[in-house]
């Protein structure tokens, strides 16, 4: 079974002998008239005389590798998280969906604190963990959310119950940043979208330095982490 939207995609791919940039063009289109990820994809799968039981996304396998990722290293899944703050608030190309990144928080307060290790991880190591958590997240949420061409608009059908909990947060929180609402990533306020500063209300983000990369993102999601203390060295030696 597949874990991310690119798998499934591939494996269409090569039963249908269809090249894979065509499957996806044919996805893209299907899923912008608001039609599902496995919905579009068993739909090609039926136009192809193949078995369309046979392309299936295991949602819950997705939640376990994220958190096994995100379970390895205290320092790494802070870059992770640094990386894709960054992301969900850029404006261009290299934009990380909303709801992508509400599955992450989701994600990120159902693990157990990581371990803080003392190997630094090499750029290359935290850039593809972090390839892989886009990946798999963007999967994520076109699988447990119901999606029109507005955007999510509810909880699919698809969506196993233990991960519904997940499914109704992102969906409440991608309509209230549709009506122009963010929730903080620190203490989970609703405040204007307008008003934020990297992700967080103002008043959370006058409290953080600037500087403090390790003490930010241990507020995020409303975690404390304070027995961790405070890190001696701030520089990122590459
Ligand atoms: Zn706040």
């Amino acid at each position: 079974m597949s874990l991310t939207a690119r798998d499934l995609l591939q494996k269409l791919s090569n039963d249908a002998g269809i090249p894979y940039q065509t499957i996806a063009k044919k996805v893209n289109r299907l899923m912008a008239q608001g039609m599902g990820l496995l919905e579009s994809v068993r739909d090609i799968a039926i136009e192809h005389k193949l078995k369309a039981s046979k392309y299936q996304i295991d949602a819950e396998k997705i939640v376990q590798e994220a958190e096994k990722i995100l379970r390895e290293d205290y320092t790494q899944t802070l870059m992770i998280s640094a990386v894709l703050g960054q992301m969900v608030e850029s404006r261009g190309k290299e934009k990380f969906p909303a709801p992508a990144f509400f599955a992450y928080i989701e994600t990120l307060t159902r693990i157990p604190d990581a371990p803080r290790d003392t190997r630094s991880e090499s750029s290359t190591e935290i850039e593809e963990r972090t390839t892989r958590i886009i990946e798999l997240m963007t999967t994520l949420v076109s699988v447990l959310c119901e999606w029109s061409e507005k955007g999510v608009i509810g909880v699919a059908k698809d969506c196993p119950p233990s991960l519904q909990d997940v499914a109704r947060a992102v969906f409440r929180k991608t309509k209230l940043l549709q009506g122009g609402l963010w929730t903080c990533i620190s203490c989970g306020n609703i405040v204007n979208v307008s008003e934020t500063r990297a992700l967080m209300c103002t008043t959370c983000d006058n409290s953080i330095s600037k500087s403090d990369i390790h003490r930010r993102f241990d507020q995020m999601a409303g975690r404390n982490r304070t027995s961790y203390g405070k890190t001696v060295s701030e520089d990122n030696t590459d």
